[in-house]
């Protein structure tokens, strides 16, 4: 039975990507060639970053200022790249603290720069996202993690600040419009939104780079690889064309006014559900905090959890446990989740008793 796959992360991704993806291990377009096997400077693989490049640029509106990049290193490398490339060690960032990810940015921003932790919902358990906190006025960034992975919570709209956001967007890229000319950084690893593990898209203002003063790793300077194409040195190809191939996908179901719905309408089924079913429980404490990407909830009694992931996965609901720190389930529904599959689960939850 083909399962229905509600990881986390690396996640589902659309089935005519995983079919093209395939083929092009056998014979990248015609050339003869496995897309296993050429070269990172090749004209086919040249196509590609152009073509994905040109993607990334048209459904999120991202203007000349800014760099597109196709890293590795996944959204941890990230965490520290941001701040050794925009933050000097007199000048402080602002850091919103929303679960184990921020976490884990803002103890590696601290060894560039003064970190400044202006909101956090770490004393219940990340199980909302802060509201009512004043933004002070001198920061050099301000840094969030738009959708929690593990806790089940998004930021519905962006804090006031006059400071650049910058944002690791790993688990809802290209999940909803944003209004990016607020953003200095955007950064995401690829298995979730966009392909398999192995790349990072990151987006970056260029007008924010060469203000600090510390000497810079080429493969640690942001402006080495605005300046190489993302090929400075050999980037992660597959993983960069299979999402060349998730970015053309999204554009033909209509871009991401499309996402934003079709999104909308899976998670609403399933949160419906949550809420009207005695059974369950959501986690997240507010329905402002809650993320349309992964949907947590418990069984209201613990006693039921063991026979309800027993019954999801013989509906061929695969990877629906919770995060250890938060427990019970979490119904990852990214783009690619068909509203069909969201059905699924619901009907194993209308059904058990
Ligand atoms: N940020 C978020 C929001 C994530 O969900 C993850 C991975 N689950 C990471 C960062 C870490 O990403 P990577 O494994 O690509 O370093």
């Amino acid at each position: 039975m083909k399962k229905i796959n509600f990881s986390a992360g690396p996640a589902i991704l659309p089935a005519s990507v995983i079919t093209q993806a395939a083929a092009a291990v056998e014979d990248l377009d015609g050339s003869g060639l496995s897309i296993l096997e050429i070269s990172h400077r090749s004209k086919a693989f040249d196509a590609v970053l152009v073509e994905a490049e040109a993607l990334v640029r048209e459904l999120l509106n991202v203007g000349d200022e800014y760099g597109v990049l196709f890293l590795s290193g996944g959204a941890s490398t990230q965490f520290f790249f941001t701040a050794m490339n925009l933050l000097n060690p007199d000048e402080t960032a602002g850091y919103l603290d929303t679960g184990s990810w921020s976490a884990k940015a803002i103890k590696e921003a601290k060894l560039f720069g003064h970190v400044n932790v202006v909101a956090s919902s770490k004393e219940s358990n990340y199980n909302h996202i802060p509201k009512g906190y004043t933004v002070p006025g001198d920061l050099k960034y301000l840094h969030l993690t738009s959708n929690n992975t593990i806790f089940g919570t998004q930021f519905q709209s962006f804090p006031e600040t006059d400071a650049p956001l910058v944002a690791d967007m790993s688990s809802d890229i290209f999940s909803r419009r944003i209004p990016l000319e607020r953003f200095g950084i955007i950064y995401a690893g690829a298995q979730k939104n966009l392909g398999p593990a192995g790349a990072t898209l990151v987006i970056v203002r260029k007008d924010l780079l060469g203000t600090v003063e510390r000497q810079l790793p080429s493969m640690l300077d942001y402006r080495v690889h605005i300046k190489g194409s993302s090929t400075f040195n050999t980037p992660p190809v597959y993983p960069i064309y299979v999402m060349m191939l998730t970015l053309r996908w999204i554009k033909e179901q209509g871009g991401l006014t499309a996402m934003e719905a079709h999104n909308e309408r899976k998670a609403k089924l399933l949160y419906d559900e949550i809420d009207r079913n005695p059974k369950f429980t959501g986690t997240v404490s507010d329905d402002e905090s809650r993320s349309l990407m992964n949907v947590t909830f418990v069984c209201t009694d613990d006693a039921d959890t063991g026979r309800f992931l027993a019954a999801a996965e013989a509906a061929g609901c695969d990877g629906i446990k919770g995060h250890r720190s938060v427990g019970g389930f979490r119904a990852s529904i990214y783009n690619s989740m068909p509203y069909e599959g969201v059905e699924t689960l619901v009907n194993v939850m209308k059904e058990f008793n």
